[in-house]
């Protein structure tokens, strides 16, 4: 029997320490290991480039809560993108990512990759025929995320799973806003996810970090011989940190949704509001599919301010609890202006994103502190 979601997470991968019982698995700050004999290792282990304990016990538990056979870890999300990308695409191939693609995504496949003779297509996420009419015969990736940032676009992954099936692409999800405990991509047939555990899964804002998860035999060889080879690895304190973040994955997703549904509650009746973005909501264009594939609707909440773009920049300065920072996904609550903050380089492309938009993570606090706050600086 396979136990669940929230045992896993606090569980998989870390038994206590067979040498001196240790119930939390050890940092193994250590770069080499000593051998029995010329290439006789003890456990397995040879330099810590190519594995460290403590980075196989955070890498074994990612692999358990995705659902997938392997999980590596990576130095940052960008460098778990880089890998994914480098394992699945060849010279003259071509791939298709989201028109709302994270930043630093769409930036590495723009601006290097497209300097190694691989091609893309930005298409909507919400529209599978799009996304198949962008199909060529040399596309070998759909690249996705749901929910999209900032607009909260949701799309619909076992359809496009098909899609990649009928058309043997493969499907990669980059599941770092909905986190596995909403959602689990594998499940519906991706091949494989990619996550910055930067955001929810490390989930205190103290530690940059990355991680692939597959069950694809040929995919995790490719991606394992890049993290060794290309050497992007997180050091074991930065592995120790995100395990101790994921044990307590499961009541934090759950607070932060419950959260986020208080706020946007609160939102969508308030006068200086004029649309609040969110795939919890009946009319959001995303809910029912959003409904059936993930658990909770996320911590995530965007909002446009009814007098523009500097009412919404007066309000992102004035929140008491809400920190204005760029990033999301701790327990603390962050407000900023995508606009001038996350999206800015986005002006003046399709990708622009609305002047009085306003983006919000929602985090664990008191909910009632977090709406009062809010409204507050929107008066
Ligand atoms: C933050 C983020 C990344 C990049 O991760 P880093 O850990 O900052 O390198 C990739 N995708 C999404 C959706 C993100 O939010």
């Amino acid at each position: 029997m396979t136990d669940g979601f929230a045992t896993r997470a606090i569980h998989a991968g870390q038994e206590p320490d067979p040498t001196t019982g240790s119930v939390i698995t050890p940092i193994h700050a250590t770069s080499t290991y000593a051998q029995d004999g010329v290439g006789n290792q003890r456990q397995g282990y040879e330099y810590s480039r190519t594995g460290n304990p403590t980075r196989s016990a955070l890498e074994e538990c990612l692999a358990s809560l995705e659902g997938g056979k392997y999980g590596r870890a990576f130095a940052s999300g960008m460098s778990a993108t880089d890998a994914v990308l480098r394992a699945t695409l060849r010279p003259g191939d071509h791939l298709i990512i989201p028109d709302d693609a994270y930043g630093g995504t769409f930036r590495l496949i723009d601006k290097v990759l497209t300097g190694w003779g691989i091609d893309y297509t930005p298409a909507p996420v919400t529209d599978v025929d799009a996304v198949r009419a962008a199909i060529r015969p040399n596309t070998k990736v759909i690249w996705t995320e749901t929910p999209t940032n900032p607009l909260l676009n949701i799309a619909d992954l076992p359809a496009l799973a098909q899609l990649a099936h009928d058309t043997t692409t493969r499907l990669v999800v980059d599941n770092t806003f909905a986190s596995p405990h909403l959602q689990q991509p594998l499940e519906f047939g991706a091949s494989i996810v990619v996550h910055s555990t930067t955001k929810y899964l490390g989930g205190h804002s103290d530690v940059v970090g990355g991680a692939v998860i597959t069950s694809d035999d040929e995919i995790a060889d490719q991606v394992a011989f890049l993290q060794n080879t290309a050497g992007a690895v997180p050091g074991p304190f930065d592995a120790w940190l995100t395990l101790r973040g994921l044990k307590t994955l499961a009541v934090r997703m759950e607070r932060h949704s419950r959260n986020a549904e208080n706020l946007v509650a609160a939102l969508r009746d308030h006068p200086k509001v004029a649309r609040v973005f969110y795939p919890g909501l009946e009319d959001h264009p995303g809910h029912q599919v959003a409904a059936k594939q993930m658990r909770h609707f996320g911590g995530m909440v965007s909002f446009t301010h009814v007098d523009g773009e500097q009412a919404a920049l007066d309000a992102c300065a004035r929140t008491r609890l809400f920190t204005l920072a760029e990033s999301l996904g701790g327990v603390e609550s962050l407000i900023e202006h995508p606009g001038r903050m996350t999206h800015a380089s986005t002006a003046g492309s399709l990708l622009q994103v609305p002047a009085e938009l306003i983006r919000v993570s929602v985090g664990i606090e008191e909910s009632e502190d977090l709406v009062t706050d809010l409204l507050s600086a929107l008066e």
